[in-house]
């Protein structure tokens, strides 16, 4: 269990992947998270378990050893006497929200099978809206650290249009559609692998290369329509298949069946979850959401997801507030 290890005063080593429960260094089931995670200072140990899978290190010397600790979880450097915590530095630096919190959000946000809004936490553990939709945008942005294996094999790629996106903010000039990109890896005989998705200003080949070539491995094959937002696909390394379709868009669907797919379920979840209440500034962060939920939808447990999202903000840089305010610098 993890409380075993201890806040204060102990003198050992923070030992390897300390097991949770059993052999799983994370909650399998709901019950296991709350008897797990019940304070802050356990929650603060999970962190340091993932932070410094060796032992304390300090930020400052570089010295391993299990520092001396102080009140309010301040870690001091048994070298250099720097003092430090367990989240400064990380995605929950300077929270003011506890770390119980967090992690509640995290869990159920890579638990539930279509995650949830700030408006769902907001109403079912009773935290303001305002810091919960924050506290996701800020799991957002560690989410995307963890899709940076680029896509390979087969990959089908086509615009889609999503309407209901806000455009223009809060004075609502009215809603007009978004287009986005979307790159599915085509398994055979059937299915799907990996996905990728960017919000574009146009469908032009300014827009789409680049995305293609930040998502996509060289050597790939890239299936696309005759759209020539494309054309230049094949100067760069990748096989370039293109499905040229009589002028009718209705066919969309049947060249590209993994794109039509993902599309769909975006939509859906766009206008179930977040009953469409998403806008075009900070449409990229919902998308990384998508993708990191899609990606891991074959995972054995849904614990070990959210231990991924934990690690993942442990070394994600402290954003600021104004940072995600108007829509997060993708
Ligand atoms: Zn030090």
């Amino acid at each position: 269990m993890i409380q075993d290890i201890g806040m204060e005063n102990t003198k050992d080593k923070i030992p390897k992947s300390k097991p949770l429960i059993a052999g799983h260094d994370y909650p399998r089931f709901y019950r296991e998270f709350v008897r797990n995670f019940p304070d802050d200072s356990s929650c603060a140990t999970y962190l340091e378990q993932l932070r410094w899978p060796n032992g304390f290190t300090c930020p400052t010397c570089n010295h391993v050893a299990e520092p001396s600790r102080q009140t309010r979880g301040r870690l001091v450097c048994r070298s250099c006497h720097h003092q430090t915590s367990v989240t400064s530095g990380t995605l929950f630096d300077k929270t003011r929200t506890s770390l119980t919190t967090w992690f509640e959000i995290a869990w159920h946000m890579t638990t539930a099978k279509n995650g949830l809004s700030a408006k769902t936490l907001e109403r079912t553990i009773g935290i303001r809206y305002r810091v919960a939709w924050l506290i996701l945008q800020r799991y957002r942005v560690a989410m995307v650290r963890s899709e940076r294996k680029q896509l390979s094999g087969t990959i089908e790629v086509d615009e889609s249009l999503l309407g209901g996106i806000k455009h223009g903010g809060k004075r609502g000039r009215g809603s007009k559609k978004s287009i986005i990109v979307i790159a599915v890896e085509v398994k055979e005989p059937k299915g799907f692998g990996r996905i990728r998705m960017r919000h574009i200003t146009d469908a032009s080949g300014s827009e789409l290369l680049p995305f293609i070539c930040d998502v996509v491995a060289t050597g790939s094959v890239v299936q696309t329509d005759g759209w020539n937002g494309y054309n230049n696909l094949s100067t760069f390394e990748y096989e370039h298949q293109r499905t040229v379709l009589s002028s009718t868009n209705d066919l969309a669907h049947v060249s590209m069946p993994g794109v039509h797919r993902i599309a769909s379920l975006l939509k859906r979840w766009i206008l179930g979850t977040h009953q469409g209440a998403v806008s075009a500034e900070h449409l990229q962060s919902y998308l990384e959401e998508f993708t990191f939920r899609f990606n891991r939808r074959t995972s054995l447990s849904r614990g070990l997801v959210f231990r991924r999202l934990i690690e993942q903000a442990v070394v994600t840089e402290p954003i600021i507030e104004a940072k995600v305010t108007h829509g997060y610098n993708w």
